[in-house]
Parts: C-alpha cells; structure tokens; sequence
C-alpha cells in the first residue's frame, strides 16, 4: 500500500528532479574530492559515520528540493567495487591489471571461482533511508557488463557467463531493496558506451535478466564518467559528435527498462538522438560533473527544452550527467540547487502552455 501512494505522489511531479548518484562525503568520513578515498574511521565508528553521512546527504538533497533522493553513495567506496567486495569467487588479493572501458589501465581483482552474493550488501542501508523519508527513494547498483570490465577473470573466462552471473545476483539484491522500499532501482553501465557489439549481443539481455521480476521501476543510466583526466582525456578523442548512444538506443528502446539516464548537458551528445528512444522515461543530465562552475538555473532550463523536443513531458526526469563524488561540497550543493531552479523554470512554462 505504502508503495503504490509513493508511485502515485511520484506521478504527481512533473519533472522530478534526482541525481545520477554519488555526492561528496563529509571531510571527517574520507578524503573529500577524490575517487577511492580511503575511510578515516574504522569498524563501528565507521558504520556510524556512514550512515551520519547518508543522513546528511539526504537533508542537502532535500534542501535543494530534489524530488528523487537518494544515499548519495556514502556507505560506498566506490559503485562497482564495493559492491563486488561482499561476493564470494573474486579474491581482491590477487591482482592483475586490464584496460578498463578500453580506455585506461588499472589494477584489479581476479575472479578465482563460481561468484555468488552470501548475503545482503546495500539492504540494511536502503532501509535506514527509507526511513528517512516519504520522498521516493533511487538506489543505483552496478551494471553487469561494467562489473566484469572491472575484473580478471580466471574462471569462467567467458564477459558474457560472468555478466549473467552477476545479473542473477544483481537481481537477488534488487528484489530485497525493492521489498525495504525503493521505488527505482538503477544499474550503472557506463560500459554501454563503449563495447557496442556486446551490448546488443548479450549486454541488455543480462540487464533485464538483472530486473527480471520486479515491480518497481528500473533505470540504466548511461554516461561518459566521472571528471577524472582518463574520462576528459578519452573524450577530446570523440570528436565533436558523440555519437555513441546511437549504438545501444534501438535496442534499449525495445527492452523492459523503463527509465534510461543519460549526459546530456555540456556535452557533444546530439540531442536528437534521444528520439531513439521515444516512449521511455528519461532521466536527462542537465548538470555538468566535471567542472566546478555551477550552471545557471537558465543554462538547466535550455538544457530541458531542448530534450523536451525529443521527450514527452510527462516522461522528462531532470538529472545531472553523472555522480558527483569527485566535487567539493559546496559546488555540489550549488548544482543541486541549479538543478531545482531550472526544472522550475520549465514547469511554469509548462503550466502556462497548458
Ligand atoms: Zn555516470
């Protein structure tokens, strides 16, 4: 019952404003403004300090008006890896290093036998936010296809079995966060815009193997990744189209996901290609994350308009690009509060057209 009355509130928003996932930890939980910040408190202290965080990142988004919240990732060193740290079969000791999304070397943890999920890993989590609060509630999980391009894989030797493995145990950990009370579930894959014959070969097969079941609503989201140097790097090689998208979209469009986040804002994505996936609801990143400068509400809300050409209103969910673990807290905030502001803006002219 509780479910159904948030999916109704949910519909209520026009343009429900959310973020693609992580936000910046407070200084005393880890190192702000980097990726993989070690912890810097230790057993119970640090589960306390966790879930202080997750309280403090909800109030920020709450704050700022975002209508989708979420933990803002704060129980969570990194979105694939800690993830994979609580399954059996990957030994994080034995290392080798791999080109990740064909783009740069990193060393990474070996698969080493059958992978399997002993227990819950963001459960316990999903339900101290739902507490929290009556907003809906996101919780993004990594995508199959960029778990394994994480990995070595010693076992099956196979992407494809490894990623169906992990569909099924993604799947496992998306029943249970649905039944604490999440009212979207989003698998992260930004592989999907660089291995495009395995993502329509088998990549979106595993995906909707990963939400087989479910009754809550579902999301990819899709990006060009963090602002770190490797990703701004890799993308002064696109060119000044990206077209990537275009790849996995038909696709996508045809399968059971129903929400599909994208970058969008400040990038070379033309913005037409989204009418490829007409009909599904898309979560458009109207905020840049790999700069410091915070948009205007304005600059959010051409943003919108322009992908408005392409989606219908009823299904245009503001976003930003990506996560914003790498920023500062302050232009996090900053750009939270861009975001409210420009959404804003579109749906006054919204009411007004109608
Ligand atoms: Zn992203």
């Amino acid at each position: 019952m509780k479910t159904r009355i948030q999916k109704v509130s949910m519909q209520k928003t026009l343009l429900p404003t959310s973020t693609a996932g992580s936000l910046p930890k407070p200084s005393w939980l880890a190192q702000p403004e980097a990726l993989w910040s070690p912890w810097k408190l230790q057993g119970e202290e640090l589960i306390d300090g966790k879930h202080d965080a997750l309280r403090v990142s909800l109030q920020e988004q709450q704050q700022a008006g975002i209508d989708i919240v979420s933990d803002g990732e704060q129980t969570r060193q990194h979105f694939v890896t800690t993830f994979i740290e609580h399954l059996t079969g990957v030994d994080f000791e034995n290392r080798k290093t791999v080109k990740i999304r064909d783009r740069y070397d990193a060393s990474v943890p070996t698969v080493v036998g059958a992978v399997s999920r002993p227990k819950s890993v963001f459960v316990d989590d999903a339900k101290l936010l739902r507490q929290q609060t009556n907003k809906p509630i996101k919780w993004a999980l990594p995508g199959p296809m960029t778990m394994i391009d994480t990995l070595y894989d010693a076992h099956y030797q196979s992407r494809e079995q490894l990623a169906w493995e992990f569909a099924k145990i993604l799947n496992q950990e998306a029943k249970e966060l649905e039944a604490a009370g999440v009212d979207i579930i989003q698998f992260d894959e930004p592989a999907f815009n660089v291995f495009f014959d395995e993502v329509n070969e088998w990549g979106i097969a595993c995906l909707e193997r990963a939400i087989e079941g479910l009754n809550c609503e579902t999301a990819v989201h899709i990006c060009y990744g963090y602002g770190i140097k490797a990703n701004t790097d890799w993308k002064k090689t696109l060119g000044s189209e990206w077209r990537q998208y275009e790849e996995a979209f038909p696709k996508l469009q045809q399968s059971t996901i129903d929400i599909i986040s994208l970058e969008c804002h400040n990038s070379h994505v033309p913005m037409e290609l989204l009418e490829l996936i007409r009909g599904k609801k898309v979560m458009v990143g109207a905020i840049d994350v790999a700069t410091d400068t915070i948009e205007t509400p304005e600059e959010v809300a051409n943003t919108l308009r322009e992908a408005l050409k392409y989606v219908d209103a009823d299904k245009l969910y503001p976003c930003t690009n990506c996560g914003m673990a790498p920023l500062s807290r302050e232009v996090a905030r900053g750009k939270l509060n861009a975001l409210s502001a420009g959404a804003a803006i579109i749906r006054r002219e919204l009411s007004v057209g109608n």
